[in-house]
């Protein structure tokens, strides 16, 4: 009933005439909508999403995850069994292991204090190829700090060794340019402090250090150090104790 209600809503709202379909709803109608589920019907494996080869992937960054070819996908949207109009067949309840879904659950609203809320609205990340002077995309060895984290990472193309993508040597030097894309109002660069990449590129730098085998000199060039966050600022003295530089 919810597609239903929800243009009624929409007529209503627009001042047009509401569906009568919506103001008469007979047993006879309502069995139209409900799409019985035929128990003969036998379970077919979902479709799995296609996947780049390992040795096409395994020294780059490029998306593992792959899309579905479109009869693949129409196929996948097919298997749909209609729950815009739930017929509380439950075979949602039977198929979700976690056991997360509940028919009797209704909308509450309750006043609860808590220390902090965390909005995780999702991002996209800046691409500074549009920054000549940086050279990031002309230069394999000028990366983003998202695929810094993929090289230090163990499940990332270098396996979590510490090498440089154009030679796969290890680099004796680092350096970070902080507020690239932010604190700027040019070339679609965002006006504000991100107020989290400070903190990563230390964190980056410290682990940096762990993971090279000789002495890496690391340096962030910055303009302001913005260790937003409790004891943050302790985070960064102690980088400074573990030889990272600042300029
Ligand atoms: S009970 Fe679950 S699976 Fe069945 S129609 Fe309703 S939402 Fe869909
Ligand atoms: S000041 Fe630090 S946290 Fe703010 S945008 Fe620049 S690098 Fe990011």
């Amino acid at each position: 009933h919810g597609k239903r209600a929800a243009s009624s809503i929409s007529a209503y709202l627009q001042g047009k005439e509401i569906p009568l379909s919506s103001q008469q709803d007979s047993a006879k109608d309502i069995e139209k909508i409900y799409k019985d589920i035929d128990p003969k019907k036998p379970k077919i494996a979902r479709a799995k999403v296609p996947t780049l080869e390992v040795n096409k992937r395994i020294k780059n960054f490029k998306e593992s995850n792959l899309s579905m070819d479109e009869e693949t996908a129409k196929g996948e949207a097919a298997r749909c069994i209609d729950c815009g109009v739930c017929c509380e067949c439950f075979q949602c309840v039977e198929a979700c292991k976690a056991e997360a879904i509940n028919h009797d659950m209704a909308d509450r609203w309750l006043d609860i204090n808590v220390g902090s809320i965390i909005l995780a609205p999702g991002f996209d990340c800046f691409d500074p190829s549009k920054y000549t002077q940086y050279r990031y995309a002309k230069s394999p060895n000028v990366i983003t700090a998202l695929e810094f984290e993929r090289i230090l990472s163990a499940s990332g193309p270098y396996e979590g060794h510490l090498i440089r993508p154009s030679d796969k040597k290890e680099p004796k030097k680092i350096a970070w340019i902080q507020c690239v894309g932010s604190r700027d109002v040019h070339d679609g660069a965002h006006p504000y402090c991100s107020a989290v990449c400070c903190t990563y590129a230390i964190k980056e730098a410290i682990v940096a250090k762990d993971h090279s085998k000789d002495d890496l000199d690391t340096a962030i060039f910055y303009i302001d150090m913005r260790t937003y966050g409790k004891d943050f600022e302790r985070y960064y003295n102690r980088s400074v104790e573990e030889g990272v530089r600042f300029i």
